[in-house]
């Protein structure tokens, strides 16, 4: 079981999310357990006052620092262990090595920033990763913290109910899945490929390794630089690359 602690000033933005498909199922479950607090709960002033303005002037709000250490220090006591994330578009790129490395945590906190971000002193002293879902800005760290939630979730076992999809999707083969198809056989004479329908698996799964191989140089090359390749796989890539129909 994991259990994710999600600090953020719109905990009601995770509702939805939270209880719908998957996750609500491996909520249930009790494969997973999701903590909201919200950090004006830990505020000191009458107001509940979360920001403030930049020291140095320009625009927008910082997100002040007692509210957010407090909570920190009031979800994980020192002694405590757990992964203390801070969701920004600065940090480490979020990928699928990431999500198997934190799945190895049973205890991951999540920090929401808002506004211009939270104040450094608390990535500098009271975070362990800094992660960013990618090279864009957010107007808040709610949507990259459920991002993060759902792509770790999946990798709990039980959490989808065939457990092998998950060995064989994007990335986690260091290629790219190929395509899925399912009834009906034909649709306006688009046809489903035979072998998928011949019953003979040790031939399905070769066709479905040289579709992920295909799909992977088609669309994601960079990623075969690090793929572990196999001799076959190489001598496969080298005859789509030489096929005039393939480049
Ligand atoms: N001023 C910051 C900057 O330029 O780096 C951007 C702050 S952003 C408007 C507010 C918050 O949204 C951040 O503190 C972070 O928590 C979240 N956020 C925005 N984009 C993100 C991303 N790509 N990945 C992770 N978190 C993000």
């Amino acid at each position: 079981m994991i259990i994710f602690d999600i600090l953020s000033v719109f905990p009601e933005m995770f509702q939805s999310t939270l209880g719908s498909s998957l996750i609500k199922k491996s909520i249930d479950k009790g494969l997973i357990e999701v903590n909201l607090y919200n950090i004006r709960d830990y505020t000191r002033d009458r107001h509940r006052t979360t920001d403030d303005t930049p020291y140095g002037g320009g625009g927008g709000m910082v997100m002040k620092i007692e509210p957010v250490a407090d909570a920190l220090k009031t979800i994980v006591p020192a002694g405590d262990k757990a992964c203390v994330i801070l969701l920004s578009p600065q940090g480490e790129p979020f990928k699928q090595k990431t999500a198997e490395e934190l799945s190895q945590y049973s205890r991951i906190v999540l920090i929401c920033g808002h506004y211009e971000g939270v104040d450094e002193r608390i990535r500098e002293h009271m975070v362990d990763r800094e992660i960013s879902i990618g090279d864009y800005v957010l107007s808040g760290g709610e949507l990259p913290a459920m991002v993060v939630v759902d792509a770790v979730s999946r990798l709990v076992p039980g959490f989808v109910g065939n457990s092998e999809s998950v060995l064989y999707d994007s990335f986690s083969t260091g290629l790219l899945e190929g395509p899925h198809y399912t009834r009906p056989r034909e649709y306006e004479s688009w046809e489903v490929p035979e072998v998928l329908l011949s019953g003979h698996q040790k031939k399905i799964d070769e066709w479905r390794h040289r579709e992920s191989l295909k799909r992977t140089l088609q669309r994601r090359p960079d990623m075969l630089k690090q793929a572990d390749l196999t001799q076959e796989d190489k001598r496969i890539l080298e005859e789509l690359a030489g096929d005039p129909e393939f480049v």
